[in-house]
């Protein structure tokens, strides 16, 4: 895999920084850069995936146009801290939806998540994880549009 933006994980994390102090649903910048390193750091576009744990250090990973695997990878994020606060991944194909082995991954580790995140192009799609009334999972589709610093 070619690498083009050598400190992609830097520039996510810096976006972090400079957000971190915001509601975090609403991190339109932090997103934005990770979706833009998602289809400019490499070769080809690829799936970046952002964990964010409970002490909101970052554990960051790519993988090819697909599924970043997300199970597994828990031997090698010493430190984590559950629960997550966001899992973010992008769909680097534009649409952002919970696939069906998104779907299967959240079964796998829903306790551990209080947010999940599919980032698409101009958009996209949150579970809230046991926020609804009786404690089920809610859904949010947003669509933005980024412009430098400003909010959605
Ligand atoms: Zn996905």
């Amino acid at each position: 895999m070619k690498v083009k933006i050598e400190d992609w994980k830097e520039k996510i994390e810096e976006a972090w920084k400079k957000q971190n102090s915001r509601v975090i649903a609403q991190n339109v910048y932090f997103h934005e850069v990770i979706w833009e390193m998602s289809q400019t750091a490499f070769d080809i576009p690829r799936e970046v995936q952002v964990v964010i744990d409970a002490n909101a250090k970052l554990f960051i990973s790519v993988g090819s146009p697909g599924f970043v695997s997300f199970e597994g990878q828990e031997e090698q994020l010493p430190g984590m801290k559950m629960p997550i606060i966001q899992w973010i991944h992008t769909h680097p194909f534009g649409d952002a939806y919970f696939s069906g082995r998104d779907l299967l991954t959240i079964s796998m580790w829903e306790r551990h998540l209080m947010q999940a995140i599919v980032l698409g192009k101009d958009e996209k799609m949150t579970m809230f994880f046991r926020v609804g009334k009786n404690g089920q999972h809610l859904q949010e589709y947003t669509q933005y549009t980024w412009i430098g610093d400003e909010e959605e």
